[in-house]
């Protein structure tokens, strides 16, 4: 073979390498740990972590006494739907180790410090928001819009004394838009139940996934969560928040059944499971 041929193909190569790794940076990997639990790592490798209860039984790096943060080693930012236990789950220890700055509302954010030992610094910053309210994080990569949610919100207060409250205020619950540039925007409903106003939110965004609360019993049943699939415009659903323990729904059977009467495309991810999106449509399972 001809010097010029070898030059010519090693130039093709480093081309092709390029062209490659240019696709891959423009990946937005999405990753269900069970429950209300997901990690979203944007093409630009930020890291945001909404409800990260990662112990929780269905995740399968939990499993076997296994430690689950081992499983995160990096966190830019946490976003709390809400106070309750399953939602806030291991935030504390992932911002203490991580330092990812919290993303939630005041009351939670305050009484996180005050009464679970959140670090003051990553929970006192312009992340702190309220429903209705927009904030750009991650360099300008991503927008976050904090929504509506018809549940309730406490802090469970280790500390508290036998005449004292077990649960402190939690603010009003929420759920999340998550807008990515080059990257899909992403809809996380928290413990919603269904509210008809959830056509306003797909009204304000283009709703490329809904990750919404299926489980029943504390929030929306599987027949209503199709709708509210429907109601916010989902291109695509994905279900939580079920099978986790009694008394929520074990399968996602009815509401796949239902999206498909709504022609709303569904997936049901698997715990433990990552899809990623190029871009913001095509989905890659
Ligand atoms: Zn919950």
């Amino acid at each position: 073979m001809k010097m010029t041929k070898i030059i010519q193909m090693v130039v093709l190569l480093i081309l092709l390498l390029g062209l490659v790794e240019q696709a891959m940076a423009q990946e937005t990997k999405i990753k269900w740990f069970g429950h209300a639990a997901f990690s979203i790592t944007t093409p630009k490798g930020k890291v945001l972590l909404i409800d990260p209860w990662l112990s929780n039984p269905l995740n399968p790096e939990a499993k076997d006494s296994k430690d689950a943060l081992a499983a995160v080693p990096k966190a830019d930012y946490i976003l709390l739907t809400h106070g309750h236990r399953d939602h806030v789950g291991d935030a504390v220890e992932i911002a203490k180790k991580t330092g990812a700055i919290l993303i939630c509302n005041p009351e939670l954010a305050g009484n996180l410090v005050k009464l679970a030992d959140f670090p003051a610094k990553q929970a006192a910053t312009d992340a702190i928001m309220g429903i209705g309210g927009e904030i750009n994080i991650a360099d300008g990569e991503v927008t976050v819009a904090m929504t509506a949610a018809v549940h309730s919100s406490s802090v469970f207060n280790p500390k508290a004394g036998p005449n004292e409250a077990e649960r402190a205020y939690g603010g009003n619950p929420a759920g999340f838009v998550v807008i990515i540039k080059n990257g899909p925007t992403i809809y996380h409903s928290g413990d919603t139940a269904y509210f008809k106003d959830m056509e306003t939110i797909g009204e304000q965004y283009s709703i490329d996934l809904a990750l919404l609360n299926i489980g029943g019993h504390f929030g929306m049943e599987p027949r209503i969560a199709a709708k509210a699939a429907k109601s916010v415009g989902a291109k695509l659903a994905t279900p939580h928040h079920f099978g986790t323990f009694p008394g929520i729904a074990q399968t996602a059977d009815t509401f796949a059944a239902e999206l498909k009467k709504l022609k709303v495309n569904f997936y049901e991810m698997k715990p433990g499971e990552t899809i990623s999106f190029r871009g913001a449509k095509q989905l890659i399972k």
